[in-house]
């Protein structure tokens, strides 16, 4: 394109809230034969919120209040959006301010979380008293209809007690968060029954993690994060222009399907468990069979795939490394803009000609 293609082009984009990083990426958008999505923060609001909480375990050996107060400890030190809505959660249910001791934190991306936590007693014994549990759901008063199924799994003999929870010297728990496979690296068995649980929230989009404390499989908790309204439309739109849409995702397969049908992207276009480091390879991948990418995403992993695609594509609300990883910016955080991206590049050059 002549410069004062690649300037008007440019222009209309900003305009409309579309900001491209100059005139390759304005051309080379018109030549996109693939587009790949990230799935949290991208397709869904990223913004999940919890559904579900599960405790493996008697009632005697580990409170909903204890669990939650562990939980939310741990997870006060993580910044990502599963961590969120747990943290939103423990505080509102448990009605605290502030949280209890964390240290030796460790966060290992695509997998979970490792800690020690102490101090929650206290949070847990006011919750407890107050009582606001009841029949199985959190009582009106709580913000979220959030179930809570406290019936220990019949594979379970629970073990007589969590080390570390006996009375005496204040309890301190070894906390582990994450997936199936962050269990499996601390040689923690995950029983079919447990996987069971985890696939009936993973068919319905949600994500699933695993809490042990001590070595202990404890519990589950389950985030929902909507898709975004327009992100059928915006998929079913990109796809008649000619475009093979993917979906490209850290999170569990299963869940990873579930969002996929309900936007319209077909199961063979899914790549899900993909390691943040991974991710720029499946793009590299892609590549290699001659076809130009784009990828479209909003996260910190995000941005090595968002910098090898031939165009990266950073939603405005995500990280500051995914907008700078990035040559185009949609500041208004539509995924309708893709298209409009996509036009402009095709009008622009072609005015030109
Ligand atoms: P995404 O591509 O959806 O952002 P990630 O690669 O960040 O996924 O994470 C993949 C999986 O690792 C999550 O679905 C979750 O099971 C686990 N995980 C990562 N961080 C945490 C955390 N702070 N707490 C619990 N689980 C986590
Ligand atoms: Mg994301």
């Amino acid at each position: 394109a002549t410069p004062t293609a690649v300037m008007v082009g440019t222009g209309v984009g900003a305009l409309n809230g579309i900001l491209i990083k100059g005139g390759e990426p304005l051309e080379t958008m018109r030549k996109i034969k693939c587009l790949v999505f990230d799935k949290t923060g991208t397709l869904t609001n990223g913004r999940p919120e919890m559904t579900t909480v599960c405790l493996f375990v008697e009632q005697s050996l580990c409170s909903i209040g204890r669990f939650l107060a562990i939980a939310g400890t741990a997870e006060a030190n993580s910044e990502h959006p599963i961590a969120m809505a747990i943290t939103k959660f423990v505080k509102e249910t448990l009605q605290i301010a502030a949280f209890g001791k964390c240290w030796n934190f460790v966060a290992t991306p695509g997998y979970g979380l490792r800690c020690k936590v102490s101090g929650v007693e206290s949070l847990a014994d006011a919750y407890e008293a107050r009582d606001r549990v009841s029949n199985g759901m959190v009582s009106p008063s709580s913000p979220s209809k959030v179930v809570i199924d406290r019936e220990p799994l019949s594979r379970s003999v629970s073990p007589v007690s969590l080390p570390g929870s006996q009375s005496g010297s204040p309890p301190t728990y070894d906390v582990l968060i994450g997936n199936r496979d962050w269990m499996r690296q601390h040689n923690i068995d995950v029983p079919i029954d447990v996987d069971q649980k985890m696939l009936d929230q993973e068919k319905k989009g949600q994500t699933a993690v695993l809490i042990a404390l001590n070595g202990i499989l404890t519990g589950m908790l389950a985030v929902s994060d909507l898709v975004k309204p327009e992100a059928r439309l915006a998929v079913h739109t990109l796809q008649r222009m000619g475009l093979d849409v993917l979906l490209l995702t850290g999170d569990n397969r299963q869940t990873a399907k579930a969002i996929a049908q309900e936007v319209g992207i077909s199961n063979k276009k899914v790549y899900a468990e993909v390691l943040p480091s991974q991710k720029a390879d499946v793009i590299r991948r892609l590549q290699k069979k001659t076809i130009k990418v784009a990828m479209v995403g909003d996260g910190i992993n995000d941005s090595p795939a968002l910098a090898q695609a031939d165009v990266g594509i950073a939603i405005g609300s995500g990280t500051d490394v995914a907008v700078e990883a990035a040559q185009i910016v949609l500041i208004r955080n539509d995924l309708l803009d893709v298209i409009a991206a996509l036009l402009l590049s095709r009008m622009t050059v072609r005015r030109i000609r």
